[in-house]
């Protein structure tokens, strides 16, 4: 039983500097998504401008012919002025005539509004572009902040997969398969003193959740039988030597 909580913490401490790497590299991966997915949102952001924009011009136009076919209308309004045979017909013309020029500011107020919006989203749109740009650089900055790392610490995985292979050699496989599993949700830390909490009672705590152990658990520890796991957190128990 001494052998086999010796080999578990130097599994232990293997399992810890692993675990230590991985989140590491996963810290890495994150941030390589985060930045991303800012990319991402700058390409719809650019997109939805696009298509803002599309949709503007399309009205400014659609305007443009209406304002168009309204100065031709204008102006054959104008010729007929200068024929009208009576005050009556010269004054209807020119009704339709100032008809004809109010629309037609009104539509030239409404494009001019168009054409002030298209340029406030094409300064948007280079501002978001040039964000995108440094967004980019941000990416490529963090794949290869990732690549280095993986160059660096391939050596240091291996070393520690060896190591971890040589600790196992020794070890039950139920035992192994125990640790193994409850490392994997402890980061590595699958191994935990039961510790006393009262100086003049028998009463021990489980150091990795806190919660209080039976005194059969405890026993079993002391006369050093098999392996003991908390059963909250389900990590492999032993006794600080007193
Ligand atoms: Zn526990």
């Amino acid at each position: 039983m001494g052998d086999t909580l010796e080999a578990l913490r130097r599994l232990q401490t293997v399992e810890v500097q692993l675990a230590e790497l991985r989140r590491d590299r996963e810290a890495k991966e994150r941030r390589i998504e985060h930045q991303r997915r800012l990319v991402r949102r700058a390409d719809e952001n650019l997109q939805q401008n696009e298509h803002t924009i599309l949709n503007r011009q399309m009205r400014l136009d659609a305007f443009q012919l209406d304002v168009s076919s309204r100065e031709q209308l204008i102006d054959k309004h104008r010729q007929a002025l200068n024929s009208a045979k009576t005050n009556k017909e010269y004054a209807g013309i020119l009704t339709a005539l100032n008809t004809e020029k109010a629309d037609n500011a009104k539509l030239e107020t409404e494009m001019l509004q168009l054409m002030e919006e298209i340029q406030a989203l094409k300064e948007e749109d280079s501002v978001i572009s040039t964000n995108r740009e440094a967004l980019q650089a941000e990416v490529a900055k963090a794949e290869a902040a990732l690549s280095v790392f993986e160059k660096q610490s391939r050596r240091k995985n291996e070393t520690l997969l060896a190591q971890r292979d040589a600790c196992s050699e020794s070890l039950e496989p139920t035992t192994l398969s125990t640790f193994s599993r409850v490392a994997e949700h402890h980061d590595g830390e699958a191994l935990v003193p039961a510790i006393k909490i009262h100086p003049k009672r028998d009463d021990y705590v489980c150091s990795g959740c806190n919660m209080t152990l039976t005194m059969e658990v405890i026993s079993m520890l002391q006369s050093q039988g098999t392996i003991q796991v908390c059963k909250v957190c389900e990590r492999i128990l032993f006794l600080e030597p007193v």
